[in-house]
């Protein structure tokens, strides 16, 4: 039975790839590293009821799977190139509606990796409560990796796209009586929550000129706060300037949209700092690649991240989720 379900997950993810000696199949895959080149890898890891809801659609687990550890990847500025998958089936799952899953998440993988020409090179298949596990692995050239750690006082601190969109489709999943949205602004949120994209592009647009960048996927205060930690740093961010979403905007009232996204998470967007004098060239490159980078407040001497309100005094009321925060 797992054989069957390998050799669908085989088929569905298949690429050529000229460093995978050996793929699917064996009790480990070869690969090879390009001459000169270093292995950035990463793992993260969703389970049912912690991560994603009851009932999510297999293609959106597959996606989102890969999607977050390929956002780890780009705020690395790493260039993705393979992934071992680490799936638990329950065991009360039918033969059916197993392969039922399996063919959706395939798919939906496959839908994020195929662009990028990622290889599935491995995994393991077992049973127990649903959870899905990838770890993938990518290059950079040796030293142009983007670290956490080399924000300065003085830098601006930027993030791409828009923060709070995941958050308020997952407010929105859970409370359906919420308001009346849309429903192409809720179609808009939901696709934020399930299919988020990853920034690789703009990760390598950033190598070389980033002095630091994370991506945001426990929310804006949190990792920027990680930044500023491993900086040796603090920042100051305006809350006027967080790009928020039309959708967002009309389907919450300011302040949730605000907390949306200072605190809700699951952005998989990149922040990042740069010294003054590289912002416009930055933003405009960030601007042809899609996703914009929007200027967002900036690094301080200090610690922990202090947010300005719209009224301009610091914000100071501990607001639900910054418990995990150090302000
Ligand atoms: P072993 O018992 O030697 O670990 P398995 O029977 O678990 O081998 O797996 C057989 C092959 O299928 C291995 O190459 C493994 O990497 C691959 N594989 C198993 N599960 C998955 C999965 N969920 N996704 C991708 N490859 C998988
Ligand atoms: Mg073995």
């Amino acid at each position: 039975m797992e054989f069957r379900l390998i050799d669908r997950l085989r088929e569905r993810t298949a690429q050529n790839r000229g460093d995978v000696s050996l793929g699917i199949g064996d009790d480990a895959a070869l690969l090879a590293v390009p001459p000169g080149m270093e292995l950035a890898t990463a793992i993260d890891t969703l389970v049912e009821g912690v991560h994603f809801l009851p009932g999510t659609a297999p293609a959106d687990l597959g996606w989102k799977a890969l999607a977050v550890n390929l956002s780890d990847l780009a705020a690395m500025g790493a260039t993705p190139a393979w992934a071992l998958l680490a799936l638990t089936l329950p065991g009360a799952m039918a033969a059916e509606a197993r392969i039922a899953f399996v063919d959706g998440f395939a798919d939906g993988f496959a839908a994020l990796a195929a662009p990028q020409r990622l290889a599935l090179v491995g995994g393991d298949t077992t049973r127990g409560p649903l959870a899905v596990s990838v770890a993938v692995h990518g290059f950079v050239p040796p030293g142009q990796a983007l670290l956490r750690s080399g924000a300065r006082p003085g830098d601006a601190v930027l993030v791409t796209g828009t923060l709070g969109d995941a958050a308020a489709g997952l407010q929105l999943a859970r409370h359906p009586a919420h308001g009346a949205v849309e429903p192409a602004r809720a179609a808009f949120l939901a696709g934020r929550l399930h299919r988020p994209t990853p920034r690789l592009a703009a990760g390598l647009a950033l190598r070389g000129r980033a002095s630091a960048c994370v991506d945001v996927s426990d929310g804006l205060l949190a990792d920027l706060g990680h930044l500023c930690e491993a900086s040796g740093a603090g920042a100051e961010i305006d809350a006027a300037l967080l790009p928020r979403s039309p959708a967002l905007l009309a389907a919450f009232d300011g302040a949730a949209a605000r907390d949306f996204a200072l605190a809700g998470g699951d952005d998989y967007e990149l922040c990042f700092t740069v010294p003054a004098a590289g912002v416009a060239d930055v933003q405009a490159d960030l601007a042809r690649l899609g996703c914009g980078a929007t200027r967002i407040g900036c690094i301080v001497e200090g610690r922990g991240v202090r947010v300005r309100g719209e009224d301009g005094a610091w914000l100071e009321t501990p607001r639900r989720g910054w418990d995990h925060f150090d302000p």
